[in-house]
C-alpha cells in the first residue's frame, strides 16, 4: 500500500520568531519534511519574521544549517533542500515595533490561505495581534497557532484567551500541544472508536485502574531559570498529561469533529475531583557521579519546584466511578518512556487450578519510544506441565507496520502545521478546555504552597521517589516499570 499524501492548499505561512529554536528545531525541518512528501503544494510560501536584520538568502542559509543539523542524511537529498529553500521568505520585525509591518502586508498574497505561528514569548501575543490588526494583515479567515506556555494559571490563561479573542474569532485559534500530532495519541481514538472490541469494557466495571506516564532522562539544565517558575505540574499535568487522560476517559463524541471532540474533552476536565494532599507526590532530583541536582541545574539553592509529580485522580461520573488515574512525570527519570497503560480486571471466576495463576488484560499505547500497541493476553504456557498461564503481548509497533506499507508517518509538528492549513482544529486545544485544566490545577498548586509542601528527593536514573511507589502499593497495584 502506498501512502496517499494529499497536498493542502496553497499558503502564506509567517512565523514570528523564525530565527529561534523551536521554529529551527521542528516548525521549518517539519515542514521540510511536508515538502519531500509532496504536501506542501508548488506556490507555498513560509515567512521568517523575526526581530534579527536578515535578509531572505541569510533566513534560507540559516534554515538550510538546521535541515542539515536536524533531518538525517539520508532523509535530504540536496536538489529537495534547495527547491524547498525557494519557497522560504524573511521580513525583519519587531513586535514592539513598526519596521517590517508594510513589508510583511506587501508580502501575503490574496486568494491563498494565510496562517501566523506565534513561536515567540507569549508575552508577545498581544503586540503581535495588535500590529497585524493595525496593518490590516489578518482577515475572518487566517488562522493563529500559539505555543505552550499557555497561560501559568487561569487568570493569566484568561487574559491570553481575552488578548487574542480582541482581534480573532475562537475558530482561527490554533493552541497547540504536540502530544495531540502523536500517531498514537490518534489512534488510541482510532482503536476506542474504530472498533467494537474494547469500548464495551472501557468503563469502571472492566477497568481496575489507568497508568499514564511521561519520563525523561533530561534535566532541566539550559532553561532551568524558565522551569523553577513553572514545575512538573504546570510543564506537563496541566497539558500534555490532562490531554492524554481526557482522550482516554472520555466519551465516544457524535462525530470526529472538532467541536465534538473537544466538547466531550472537556467533560472529562470539568468531571475532575480535586486531588486530596496525600494523592499527590511531588518529587525533586538530587546529583550524581557529577551531574548536577535540580537545585543545581535551576541555580536556586532553595527551590521547593517540583521535577516530578505523581498523583491519583479520580473522574466523578458514572463511566469512572471507582477506576483511578495514576498519573506521574520527571525529569532525570530511568528512561525515556511515555504511554498509557489501561489495566483491566480480572476475569470475575476462575476455572483453572491456582497453580495455574491468574492474570489480567493490559493495554499499553506507547507515545515514545516506538510508538505503537500493545496487548497483554492471557495464553496457556506451551509445553507439558498441565494449565499454567501466561501473559504474552500481541504487539504493533507502527514503525515496522507501517513500514511494510509503505507509509509515511508525519512527526507531530508536521501534522500539526499541515492541520492549521486544512483548517481543522480536532487536535488543538480550545479556549475553554485550558481555562478548565488550570481551573482544575491552580487550587492544587495553591494548596502545597499554603501548606509550604516541600518535594522528596530522588536519586536521578530511578522511578522518582520512593513516596510515589507507595501511592500505588497502598491501593494494592504497581507502577510498570520504567525499563533501564
Ligand atoms: P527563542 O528564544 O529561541 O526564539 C524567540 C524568537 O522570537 C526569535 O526568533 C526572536 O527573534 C523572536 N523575537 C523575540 N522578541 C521579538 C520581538 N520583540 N519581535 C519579534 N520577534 C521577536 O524561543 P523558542 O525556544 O523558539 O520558543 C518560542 C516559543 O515557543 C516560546 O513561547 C516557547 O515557550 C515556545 N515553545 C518552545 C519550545 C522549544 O522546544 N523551543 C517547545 C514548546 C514551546
Amino acid at each position: 500500500m502506498v501512502s496517499r499524501v494529499i497536498p493542502v492548499d496553497p499558503f502564506d505561512l509567517v512565523i514570528f520568531g523564525g530565527t529561534g529554536d523551536l521554529a529551527r528545531r521542528k516548525i521549518l525541518p517539519g515542514l521540510f519534511r511536508r515538502f519531500t512528501a509532496g504536501q506542501m503544494p508548488g506556490d507555498a510560501r513560509v515567512i521568517g519574521a523575526a526581530r534579527s536584520e536578515l535578509d531572505d538568502d541569510g533566513f534560507r542559509k540559516m534554515i538550510s544549517d538546521a535541515i542539515s543539523e536536524f533531518i538525517p542524511k539520508d532523509e535530504r537529498d540536496p536538489k529537495d533542500v534547495k527547491a524547498f529553500l525557494e519557497h522560504l521568505h524573511y521580513v525583519a520585525i519587531d513586535a514592539r515595533g513598526t519596521d517590517g509591518w508594510n513589508a510583511l502586508g506587501k508580502l501575503m498574497r490574496k486568494d491563498v490561505v494565510h496562517a501566523f505561528y506565534f513561536s515567540v514569548s507569549p508575552n508577545l501575543f498581544g503586540d503581535l495581534a495588535e500590529r497585524l490588526h493595525e496593518h490590516k494583515i489578518i482577515g475572518a479567515d487566517c488562522r493563529i497557532v500559539v505555543e505552550k506556555p499557555f497561560g501559568r494559571d487561569l487568570a493569566s490563561a484568561r487574559s491570553l484567551n481575552d488578548t487574542l479573542a480582541k482581534h480573532f474569532n475562537e475558530d482561527q485559534i490554533y493552541r497547540i500541544d504536540h502530544y495531540l500530532g502523536k500517531e498514537t495519541v490518534q489512534n488510541l481514538m482510532a482503536v476506542r472508536f474504530g472498533n467494537i472490541l474494547f469500548e464495551p469494557l472501557w468503563n469502571a466495571q472492566y477497568i481496575d485502574h489507568v497508568q499514564i506516564t511521561v519520563a525523561e532522562t533530561v534535566g532541566v539544565g539550559g532553561r532551568g531559570e524558565y522551569y523553577d517558575k513553572s514545575g512538573a505540574m504546570r510543564d506537563m499535568v496541566q497539558n500534555h498529561l490532562m490531554q492524554l487522560l481526557c482522550l482516554t476517559a472520555m466519551e465516544p463524541p457524535a462525530k470526529f469533529d472538532p467541536d465534538a471532540v473537544r466538547d466531550e474533552k472537556l467533560k472529562v476536565i470539568r468531571a475532575l475531583d480535586p486531588v486530596p494532599h496525600d494523592d499527590i507526590v511531588r518529587g525533586q532530583y538530587g546529583g550524581a557521579d557529577g551531574q548536577p541536582s535540580y537545585k543545581e541545574d535551576a541555580e536556586n539553592s532553595s527551590s521547593t519546584t517540583e521535577s516530578f509529580i505523581a498523583m491519583k485522580i479520580h473522574i466523578a461520573n458514572w463511566r469512572w466511578n471507582g477506576t483511578p488515574f495514576y498519573l506521574r512525570t520527571g525529569k532525570r527519570m530511568r528512561n525515556q518512556v511515555s504511554e498509557i497503560a489501561v489495566r483491566f480486571k480480572e476475569p470475575p471466576h476462575s476455572i483453572f487450578d491456582e497453580d495455574a495463576g491468574t492474570n489480567a488484560n493490559e493495554l499499553t499505547i506507547r507515545l515514545q519510544p516506538n510508538e505503537g500497541m500493545d496487548l497483554r493476553v492471557t495464553i496457556k504456557e506451551p509445553g507439558p506441565g498441565g494449565m499454567r498461564l501466561i501473559e504474552v503481548p500481541l504487539d504493533m509497533t507502527f514503525a515496522d507496520a507501517l513500514e511494510q506499507n509503505g507509509s509515511d508517518v508525519p512527526d507531530a509538528y508536521e501534522r500539526l502545521i499541515m492541520d492549521v492549513i486544512r483548517g481543522n482544529q480536532t487536535l488543538f486545544m480550545r479556549g475553554d478546555e485550558v481555562e478548565a485544566a488550570w481551573a482544575w490545577t491552580d487550587p492544587l498548586i495553591e494548596s502545597w504552597k499554603e501548606r509550604g509542601d516541600k518535594p522528596k528527593p530522588y536519586d536521578p536514573g530511578t522511578a522518582g521517589p520512593e513516596d510515589a511507589l507507595m501511592l500505588l502499593h497502598r491501593d494494592g497495584r504497581r507502577w510498570r516499570e520504567i525499563k533501564p
